[in-house]
């Protein structure tokens, strides 16, 4: 048995031993957030139902809070009037995907969502309307200027009133929507895709139940430091109960499918499926292909890896780093190279930093993750099975970072 066999074993039976013992860190952690992962076909439409429950469970108390549900396509329908019953909302919400046909009336139908507040909403609550939207409008009567003059007027010229535009996809004008909401005196998110929603309602619950906790100012968007644990948090000790309401985009374009995230490189580049001439290796565990296809391949940097490194959306994790923390990935060396770790040499592949023209060997790779089984698991008590995670220092990192990639600008 080499010291890299034997180091993994030694993980797994002390993995063992530990949960035998003590129960795990990673189960007491908390709730984490899980975004849309495609078992079956996603909609847009299906991945607007899930985040608006997720923003409904987690922002909504029962019996105290109200909620209501309205869509649009070539008109405004209140699907749920305002309720303090959370069940009537889900059921409203799930059912959505029956009304998806027709055109974009976006802006009329704003400010009808906006007379409903007036007719309906509690004056002495906060209002929330957070609108959802794939594309132009292409169905209003008004002008974008006279509808975002109307909301300011009627909505958002109150402060403890917010307002959130969410723009879907490429099918939205960013610029259009922007100036909208400047004259509207709201706040326009533009988002890549339909995975992220999720992601964006929680930070606009994130915001709305901050600001209601703390004071009515306004909200300011950019922090991510959100959960909807946090979230639920802030809502049990707030007394502030709200008026709330989603105007969701049933248009016909709701219906279309949306394909998950690629998995990526070590650069971040989307990987997609190569027929090679010859055999292959894999850059990220030097395992050899018997093969000619690679599911997962980068042509920018000629990368291939094995499907058990590659999550959609994700990138892949390197083994190691070299001491600048660039991934390391594996590499034939033409001759005979050095460790830079402990300095003796080689034939064959290395794990190879191109960048720094680092090298490291497999001896060193296990002494490396040898180390850092004793310092994780043996000295601090934590779970071993974290040790596989020692590159991803904050797990919801990237969602983040994918967050950023994903919008059309940083908001
Ligand atoms: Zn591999
Ligand atoms: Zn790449
Ligand atoms: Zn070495
Ligand atoms: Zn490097
Ligand atoms: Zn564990």
């Amino acid at each position: 048995m080499d010291s890299r066999a034997f180091v993994t074993v030694l993980k797994r039976v002390y993995h063992k031993v530990y949960h035998m013992t003590i129960s795990c860190t990673k189960i007491t952690t908390g709730k984490k957030m899980e975004l849309v992962r495609a078992t079956t076909q996603n909609t847009q439409i299906s991945c607007a139902i899930k985040a608006s429950n997720e923003l409904v469970k987690n922002l909504h108390r029962d019996g105290l809070d109200r909620g209501c549900v309205a869509t649009f396509n070539d008109s405004m329908v209140l699907r749920q009037t305002f309720t303090k019953d959370e069940t009537s909302l889900y059921r409203s919400l799930n059912g959505l995907r029956n009304f998806v046909s027709g055109g974009t009336r976006l802006y009329d139908s704003m400010v009808d969502v906006v007379k409903t507040f007036q007719r309906n909403g509690n004056r002495s609550r906060p209002w929330i309307l957070v609108v959802v939207t794939d594309g132009d409008d292409n169905r209003s009567s008004r002008s974008l200027k006279k509808c975002a003059e109307e909301i300011s007027q009627q909505f958002t010229k109150d402060s403890s009133n917010f307002l959130f535009l969410v723009g879907v996809g490429d099918g939205v004008d960013s610029t259009k929507m922007e100036q909208m909401a400047s004259i509207g005196n709201f706040i326009y998110f533009p988002v890549k895709d339909f995975f992220l929603l999720e992601l964006v309602f929680l930070t606009i619950a994130h915001k709305i139940t901050t600001s209601l906790s703390l004071s009515l100012g306004n909200v300011t968007v950019g922090d991510y430091s959100a959960s909807w644990a946090e979230v639920q948090k802030h809502r049990n000790l707030s007394q502030v109960a709200i008026d709330y309401a989603l105007l969701i985009d049933v248009s016909a374009s709701m219906n279309n499918v949306i394909k998950p995230p690629s998995p990526q490189c070590f650069e971040g580049h989307d990987l997609k499926k190569k027929y090679h001439i010859g055999n292959w290796y894999c850059d990220v565990c030097g395992k050899d292909s018997n093969t000619t296809v690679s599911q997962y391949h980068c042509g920018i940097c000629n990368f291939d890896a094995c499907p058990s490194h590659c999550k959609s959306g994700e990138k892949c994790k390197s083994e190691s780093t070299c001491r600048s923390r660039h991934p390391l990935r594996y590499a034939q060396s033409p001759g005979m190279w050095m460790c830079d770790e402990c300095g003796k040499y080689y034939y064959g592949r290395s794990l190879k930093c191109f960048r720094c023209d680092y090298d490291m060997c497999s001896t060193c790779l296990a002494k490396e993750d040898l180390a850092l089984l004793m310092t994780t698991s043996v000295v601090t008590g934590q779970c071993p099975g974290q040790v596989t995670q020692k590159r991803n220092d904050n797990p919801s990192k990237f969602y983040y970072d994918n967050l950023f990639r994903y919008s059309a600008k940083v908001f």
